[in-house]
């Protein structure tokens, strides 16, 4: 099937108050276009140096969203025009992309990142971690950054019900964040291709849609 085609599946089954984030990472800018031809604006990467690649070729009013582990010494070159930071998953580098928010003059827009996946290999605070951080502080002091919400994936599994479960727990961590520490935080990016109809049904705001769009990555 073609891109445009997917897009026209996919977008109806997202409700307009959810935002899609279509994936692009490791698919060609043709593809990209093809979306964006079809009215797409809003595209997801994972790698600071191909989506500098994408942005510098492509058009200015494509909103990127960088959704993957970012390194402390890869910032500086997305800084200054990244819509979203999705993956803030450690203090290091939230004291880290603040500090070059500064630098630049921006307040560069942040979700911070919560591990409750059952796989170790995922990064992000764990929700204690986070509760410390903001009960103390912390993460409210850093200047360089807004807080916009919280970003989370469920375990890699077919089981829906503990995927579902996952979404839940995060969806409460949001709730008591908001109601405790970020009033203003308004967003809560979690579903991928496999799980975003379970993430939407559990409050999810923005979902991350990847190969449902763009097919298989190579
Ligand atoms: C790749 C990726 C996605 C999209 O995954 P699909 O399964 O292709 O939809 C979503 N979120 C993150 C953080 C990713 O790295």
């Amino acid at each position: 099937m073609s891109i445009s085609k997917n897009f026209q599946k996919i977008a109806p089954t997202v409700p307009s108050v959810v935002t899609l984030v279509a994936v692009s990472k490791f698919h060609p800018e043709s593809d990209i276009m093809e979306a964006y031809q079809a009215g797409y604006r809003t595209f997801g990467e994972s790698r600071p140096q191909e989506l500098v690649r994408k942005y510098e070729a492509l058009p200015k009013d494509i909103e990127w969203h960088m959704i993957g582990h970012l390194q402390t010494n890869k910032i500086r070159p997305i800084a200054p025009f990244v819509t979203l930071i999705h993956s803030i998953d450690s203090l290091r580098l939230a004291q880290a992309v603040s500090a070059e928010g500064e630098h630049i003059g921006r307040q560069i827009p942040v979700l911070l990142q919560v591990h409750v996946a059952r796989e170790e290999t995922k990064s992000g605070f764990t929700p204690d971690e986070l509760l410390e951080l903001l009960t103390n502080g912390t993460l409210q002091s850093l200047s360089g950054m807004q807080l916009k919400g919280i970003m989370a994936m469920a375990s890699l599994t077919d089981d829906t019900a503990l995927i579902r479960n996952e979404f839940h727990q995060v969806k409460m961590l949001f709730d008591t964040i908001k109601a405790n520490h970020l009033p203003s935080i308004s967003m809560l990016s979690m579903g991928m291709s496999s799980d975003y109809m379970t993430a939407i049904e559990q409050g999810s705001t923005i979902v991350r849609i990847g190969s449902a769009l763009f097919g298989t990555r190579t």
